[in-house]
């Protein structure tokens, strides 16, 4: 075994793994990367096909994110931003605020037009202004969540019980307060005793749901389901029923467009804005977790008005970076972390409104301040990074390169439909959830403990191809860098890898 392998197995813990089947193998040490492509201490070399845990957005070592860390290296890499501002974070924070507030055409349509579609309320004007940065997916919840909880005491009352509504199967951190707002029980059940209680939502998972009547086909269940959309009225029931009891929802947290570690669920056309309408209507803020779904991930084409691709890659302006943007709805709180800095360095930011941060002015002895902060909050090494990221989403070739990437994507998925054990595939842009089952005729899930997902990641990472499942969906998320010839070298390793289930 390489000595750093045998270093590591000695000393380090590793997040959500079971050190026990860790210790039992050669771990892959990384040295390396370059664009897609990872390399391990034996000069191996493997895709990197989930964007380094949904972190990297152009490639690894990019030259233009890793001149500007240079560039900002040879100035100062951290000074605190309790007391001091510095050039990098002021300037991505007015970069962020420029581009969270770019919408999809949806935006502009007319009042008229908006209430035609019921979607005035979470398009809303509500313009997201100011910055806080913190560290990283769970920080940045953790400060909307604070942000939420004391501005609905300031404005309903002190006395007021702030509560949160959060979708089935939310995964939004793992620091407290974002545990209180998940609900995956095989992370969260452990620390109940240590969490405040929040309510759950049902979450639009067209494949299982039980209101969908459709057999199943080789077809996203999204295309396909046969419903009433039952789920949408479940969460007016939920706003409704908490509102009945005088204490009406603080904030609705959700990730929009698609939910990624309740297993890459998509939301089928139209649910964000009926919900966040619905939210809108009961007084509730609206928190959108962007940690995974932000900086393009979610694609190109604007959902809304159903944009053709070329259209979107010929006004590459209208390209909102954030799933919010792309479905024109309005947040109050926006998260951003993993692909900020490009998946270089880890910094998170969360925007939110003037009113919001009016709530927290006062003179100094009536400490209305948000006392809250973190020792590398606007680091500037990340804020350099995150400046070049945002230059080259902006570029022309980016804005093309990723649209087809996308389209690639959604072409070599389909291959997957011959498997039988393929039973739904799930893409939302540049993002790709593939469900395995026992039988797609049947849905009939793999239990836990058969490890199925596990299992074909580990063929996967056999045959040069690194990624981490769900459960039991396995997740694709190129970096936007990735060519056509390793996207159809990650899907043919994921094909070999299900069918060697059998
Ligand atoms: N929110 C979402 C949607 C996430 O996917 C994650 C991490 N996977 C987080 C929050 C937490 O981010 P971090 O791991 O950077 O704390």
């Amino acid at each position: 075994m390489h000595k750093l392998a045998k270093l590591d197995h000695a000393h380090v813990w590793h997040p959500f793994t079971q050190m026990r089947d860790w210790l039992r193998r050669e771990p892959i040490v990384i040295t390396s990367g370059r664009g897609a492509v990872l390399r391990d201490v034996h000069g191996k070399e493997y895709l990197d096909a989930n964007a380094s845990i949904w972190t990297n957005l152009h490639g690894h070592r990019h030259p233009k994110i890793n001149a500007a860390i240079t560039r900002q290296l040879k100035k100062i890499a951290h000074s605190s931003a309790l007391g001091f501002a510095n050039e990098p974070a002021s300037l991505l924070a007015g970069r962020l605020v420029q581009m969270a507030n770019r919408q999809s055409p949806i935006a502009n349509l007319s009042d008229a037009q908006r209430r035609q579609k019921n979607w005035k309320l979470a398009i809303g004007n509500c313009k997201l202004e100011r910055v806080f940065f913190s560290d990283d997916g769970s920080t940045a919840l953790e400060v909307a969540l604070k942000l939420a909880y004391e501005f609905t005491r300031r404005t309903r009352g002190p006395n007021a019980k702030p509560r949160f509504l959060s979708l089935d199967g939310a995964y939004h951190g793992d620091t407290i307060g974002a545990v209180s707002l998940g609900h995956v029980d095989l992370f969260h059940k452990a620390y109940g005793g240590m969490l405040f209680k929040t309510d759950k939502a049902m979450s639009p998972y067209c494949y299982r749901c039980p209101f969908n009547r459709a057999k199943p086909e080789r077809e996203d269940a999204r295309k396909y389901r046969k419903c009433n959309w039952e789920c949408v009225s479940l969460v007016e029931k939920k706003f409704a029923a908490q509102k009945k009891k005088g204490n009406p929802f603080a904030a609705f947290v959700f990730e929009p467009l698609m939910q990624g570690a309740a297993g890459m669920i998509p939301q089928p056309s139209g649910w964000l804005e009926q919900t966040t309408d619905i939210a809108r209507a009961h007084g509730a803020l609206l928190i959108a977790d962007e940690v995974m779904t932000g900086f393009g991930r979610t694609g190109i084409s604007c959902r809304v008005t159903r944009d053709t691709l070329e259209n979107a890659v010929a006004r590459p302006a209208s390209t909102a970076l954030f799933a919010t943007g792309r479905a024109g709805i309005r947040p109050d709180f926006l998260c951003l972390a993993k692909g900020l800095t490009g998946g270089y360095l880890p910094m998170a930011a969360t925007l939110t409104t003037q009113k919001i941060f009016d709530a927290f002015l006062g003179t100094y002895e009536e400490f209305k301040t948000f006392f809250h902060g973190h020792s590398f909050t606007g680091n500037q090494l990340g804020a350099a990074a995150g400046l070049a990221s945002l230059d080259i989403l902006q570029t022309k070739q980016s804005v093309r390169q990723r649209a087809l990437l996308q389209k690639q994507l959604h072409d070599e998925l389909q291959s997957l439909w011959s498997l039988p054990h393929v039973g739904d595939i799930r893409q939302v842009g540049l993002v790709a959830g593939i469900e395995l089952v026992k039988d797609w005729r049947t849905r009939e899930p793999f239990a836990l403990r058969e490890r199925a997902g596990i299992r074909v990641c580990e063929a996967m990472a056999r045959r040069g191809v690194l990624t981490r499942p769900v459960g039991n969906v396995i997740v694709l998320m190129p970096p936007y860098c990735t060519t056509k010839a390793q996207l159809q070298k990650m899907v043919a390793a994921l094909a070999e890898g299900v069918s060697e289930l059998t």
